[in-house]
């Protein structure tokens, strides 16, 4: 047992099948999610980062952590099956599956994928016990869906690389530990001129600055990086090829179309109930909502557990809906959805789904040029 606590024995007895898993879990989940944060999905608030911390802890002892990473690094060893089976069952009893995307999904990802030992060694681990906490610094000012275009420096000098720049949108960048960050080491190119690295946020030269959302909240931050020293050790994959690390960890979404399926589910039941009070007009326009939901819920369905492009499809359908339903809502309350109630926040705060995670217009270029086969956007610049 690690740390003298009652840790998961990870070393004994065959693997369990996926429905024996998913069983266990359940289980395990209707007598501990009273003690889970609120479902906050994949972005973890500010706030809740010490509640997040002590539930990925609970996770983590009880076998729930790094499903599918190896158990040398604190993993079960389990199958990707298997760690879809844990979101979805999370999903059914409303609990976030674990501490945040960026740490447990993306770096991990990242790290299993492109690290090596040494970095493996020192930072699996505590992403699943809760010790730290990630945060992802790549988009910039001038560099969001044309992320190739990003400028912030890093320029090799002896065993360390020194950056300058600006990131933004940095969710839980404050009270993050550690940031996966892309930075440029080759000004003369663009996809190939970028690099990947592990950004201790304690750093000198790290500042953060919270950003105020028009939802009144501040969930991501401004990070300024200036003459901040990164050792060589901390590169991740080569220099100059972290574009295809980035974007290898950005598609690992792998086992969240189901459990995006159920949230959906549950989403288009909750609609349906202001239906009695409805005039005939407003009922059709939420009918009409209800079956574009329903829609989208069925190709989920059939699309199964694993990514694909219609990813792109689903996160478009989903998100816009939901902006389409929280408009809906807001007219149905008229004036006072104007003022703090739900409606208010949920109006205020659907605008942002659209664009995190690769906005609207985007996905339509996807769907575009990958699913029905139209020509490409022309692109211009060096490669
Ligand atoms: C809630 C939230 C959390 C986020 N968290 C993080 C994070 O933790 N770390 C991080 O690095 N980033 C994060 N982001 C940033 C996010 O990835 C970017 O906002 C997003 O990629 C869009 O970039 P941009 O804001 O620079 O907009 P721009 O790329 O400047 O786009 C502006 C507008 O132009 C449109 N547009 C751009 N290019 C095209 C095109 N080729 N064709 C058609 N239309 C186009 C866009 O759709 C958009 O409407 C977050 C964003 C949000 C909203």
């Amino acid at each position: 047992m690690a740390n003298g606590t009652a840790e998961h024995d990870r070393t004994q007895g065959a693997a369990p099948s996926v429905e024996e898993f998913a069983a266990t879990a359940r289980q395990w989940l209707a007598a501990h999610a009273p003690q889970a944060p609120r479902d906050y999905g994949a972005i973890l608030p500010p706030e809740l980062a010490d509640e997040g911390r002590r539930w990925q802890r609970r996770l983590f002892e009880a076998g729930f952590a790094g499903v599918a990473w190896p158990s040398e690094y604190g993993g079960r060893g389990l199958s990707p099956e298997h760690a879809s089976a844990w979101i979805t069952e999370c999903a059914l009893a409303q609990v976030p599956p674990f501490l945040n995307m960026v740490g447990c999904v993306l770096t991990g990802s990242a790290l299993l994928a492109f690290g090596t030992a040494e970095q493996k060694q020192a930072h699996l681990r505590p992403i699943i016990t809760g010790e730290r906490i990630w945060c992802q610094l790549f988009s910039e000012p001038d560099a969001g869906s044309d992320l190739a275009s990003l400028s912030c420096s890093a320029v090799r000098d002896g065993d360390h690389y020194v950056v300058n720049g600006q990131k933004v949108w940095c969710s839980n960048g404050r009270v993050a530990d550690w940031g996966i960050l892309m930075a440029r080491t080759d000004p003369g190119a663009r996809h190939k001129g970028i690099s990947f690295f592990l950004l201790d946020m304690r750093s000198e030269g790290v500042q953060t600055r919270p950003l105020r959302q028009m939802n009144g909240e501040a969930e991501f931050d401004e990070v300024f990086l200036t003459e901040v020293r990164i050792p060589v050790a901390n590169l991740l994959g080569p220099e100059n090829e972290g574009w295809n690390v980035g974007m290898s960890a950005l598609t690992n979404e792998r086992g969240y179309i189901g459990a995006s399926g159920i949230s959906l589910k549950r989403r288009l039941d909750a609609m349906l109930s202001p239906g009695a009070s409805l005039d005939p007009l407003q009922r059709q326009e939420l009918v009409a909502l209800w079956a574009r939901g329903t829609a989208l819920w069925a190709m989920g369905r059939r699309q199964g557990p694993t990514a694909s492009v219609l990813g792109s499809l689903a996160k478009l359908g989903t998100t816009e809906l939901m902006y389409d339903h929280a408009v809906f809502v807001a007219e149905l309350e008229g004036p006072a959805s104007m003022l703090d109630s739900p409606a208010a926040t949920a109006l205020l705060s659907a605008p942002g789904a659209r664009i995190a995670g690769g906005t609207s217009q985007i996905q339509r270029n996807i769907i575009a040029e990958r699913i029905l086969g139209l020509p490409k956007e022309p692109r211009g610049g060096v490669p």
